[in-house]
């Protein structure tokens, strides 16, 4: 039974909980539930403590919090890669994971000194004179809310999504309960267990409540944020709740996204941006078994083209090899959970509706290492819809290996289809055509959180379509959540509460000058 960390101790959750698999076994690994955990009290304590703590410090102190912390994990990340097998992840998923997520502290620490200040409170903006005589004048300032963040994180990223949303909050000033998704809750709750280790937060900045933390958003007012991560549906939910309706709890979402690669008219068989369309599309959908947020649903290709892409795309997939993911022969895994497999399938039976599978056999794989029936084992799936207006493959996300190629009449058209999927994370444009670069993009632009413009010159150094990255926004309008984590130190000032201080010049200057001794903690 996984047990939460609350109120400064781990702690065993009443009742049976529910059942988590292996992903590669189908045997038990683990149970969770949060019955009788007492998160009211938790809340409380992570606000009284941890959050009374981390708002003594300045921004550089915070920093210096996740740089110590980063630089211990990355020296603990063979356990977390370790652990991650049982969840379906290869060696090269858990580093997407682990390794992304330790890259999210670092960068965020080194940042935060160079762009923020040595003090509690941050100055936005320039003064502002507000009177004849230049004795009334006001000033912005961004200062850290008593409160505490939850957030709530999709199974996909136990590792990642709990670091890249605690490096802008801890900064920010704010403690953090995680609520981990259940069917990978046991590698965040090593993560957690190294995290102590580190022995750098101070105590009650960091919480972890198992299980599906009923209520957990009722004990929740306005100084307090939700970080949600999910799908959409649950967003949906969440979003509906009393708490966040009517006590003004900010809620945040980073949900599903049918994103889109789109081929350029130039880019035809034999150049090499038709090789980097085809190449990055299979590893979209084989990285982590197609299980990323960012992973690429639609290839939308020119019409005339659809033949070549699916060929090429086929060729590729053939050389994929599914098994245990610790082989290191092994470049594809299995899903998470079987009833997470079931799911993938329903989805692609939803979209045959639409169109016709050209590769992958939705109840046949062949596995090297493991059992295909114990593990959640799925071949990469391929489909072509031949009718681009139909709603499903614009409509229905298939979290798992799986991509629809349609056709495009001309740079309009492609725009047109890219948008019905109504607001991505993630969008790509393979082309090395200026003209259609320019027009795609700025059309692409306002439905997009990230766009990745991929051409032969950029090749050796891009990172590639599905990486979200410190330093860039993640998040997306629309359907993608509307939210927007990460992007730098922009994300932490989110966070904190901006308010205009009118004063005379001597006043004002004892508000916003530099920390005194004695600042004592509110
Ligand atoms: P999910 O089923 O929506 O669950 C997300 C989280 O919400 C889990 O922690 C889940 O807990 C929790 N939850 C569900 N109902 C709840 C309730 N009533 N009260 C409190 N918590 C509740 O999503 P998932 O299957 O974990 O993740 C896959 C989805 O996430 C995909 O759609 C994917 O596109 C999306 N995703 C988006 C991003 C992004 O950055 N935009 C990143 C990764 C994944 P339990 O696990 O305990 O049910």
């Amino acid at each position: 039974m996984l047990k939460s960390f609350v109120t400064g101790r781990w702690v065993e959750p009443q009742g049976d909980g529910v059942s988590i698999e292996d992903a590669v076994t189908g045997a038990e690994i683990a149970r969770a539930s949060s019955a009788g955990i007492d998160v009211a009290a938790a809340l409380a304590y992570g606000r009284r403590h941890g959050g009374r703590a981390l708002r003594a410090l300045t921004f550089h102190e915070r920093a210096g919090l996740l740089k110590a912390l980063g630089l211990f994990l990355k020296d603990h990340r063979a356990e977390l890669y370790e652990l991650s097998t049982h969840a379906g992840a290869t060696l090269a998923d858990a580093r997407i994971d682990v390794d992304g997520g330790i890259g999210v502290l670092l960068s965020y620490a080194s940042r935060a000194v160079r762009e923020l200040p040595d003090d509690t409170v941050i100055l936005d903006g320039p003064l502002e004179p507000l009177g004849r005589t230049g004795q009334f004048v006001a000033q912005h300032v961004l200062t850290s809310r008593p409160g505490i963040v939850v957030q709530i994180n999709a199974f996909n990223f136990p590792v990642w999504g709990p670091l890249e949303k605690l490096a802008p909050t801890l900064l920010a000033g704010l403690p953090t309960l995680i609520k981990p998704a259940t069917p990978t809750a046991y590698v965040t709750v090593r993560l957690v267990e190294l995290v102590l280790k580190a022995g750098v937060l101070p105590e009650g900045a960091l919480q972890l409540v198992c299980g599906r933390g009923e209520g957990i958003l009722d004990h929740l007012g306005g100084q307090d944020a939700v970080a949600f991560t999910g799908s959409a549906t649950t967003a949906r939910q969440l979003a509906a709740q009393p708490s966040v309706l009517n006590r003004g709890v900010r809620f945040q979402a980073e949900t599903d996204s049918l994103n889109c690669s789109i081929l350029g008219p130039d880019a035809t068989p034999g150049t090499p941006e038709f090789d980097l369309f085809i190449a990055q599309l299979v590893g979209e959908m084989t990285a982590k078994a197609g299980q990323k947020c960012t992973a690429i649903r639609r290839a939308l290709v020119p019409a005339h083209h659809v033949g070549a892409v699916v060929d090429a795309t086929r060729a590729r997939l053939a050389a994929v090899v599914v098994g245990h993911p610790a082989d290191p022969a092994v470049t594809m895994g299995p899903l998470v959970s079987r009833a997470h497999r079931e799911g993938v399938r329903r989805a692609v039976t939803a979209l045959r509706t639409a169109g016709r599978l050209v590769a992958g056999d939705p109840a046949n794989v062949a596995v090297l290492g493991a059992d295909p029936e114990h593990g959640a084992f799925l071949a990469p799936q391929l489909l072509v819809v031949d009718d681009p207006t139909r709603p499903e493959p614009h409509e229905i996300e298939a979290f798992g290996p799986v991509s629809t190629v349609l056709g495009y009449s001309d740079p309009e058209d492609a725009i047109l289809l890219a948008t019905r999927g109504r607001g991505s994370l993630a969008g790509s444009v393979v082309t090395a055509d200026a003209t259609f670069a320019r027009k795609v993009v700025r059309g692409l632009a306002p439905w997009h959180g990230r766009i990745l413009v991929l051409d032969r010159d950029a090749a050796g150094e891009s990172t590639g379509h599905g990486s979200p990255l410190p330093m860039l926004v993640h998040g997306g309008p629309g359907r993608a959540g509307g939210g927007e984590e990460l992007g730098g130190m922009r994300s932490v000032r989110h966070h904190l509460q901006r308010t205009a201080v009118q004063a005379s010049p001597r006043l004002l200057a004892a508000v916003t000058d530099p920390p005194a001794t004695s600042d004592a903690p509110a």
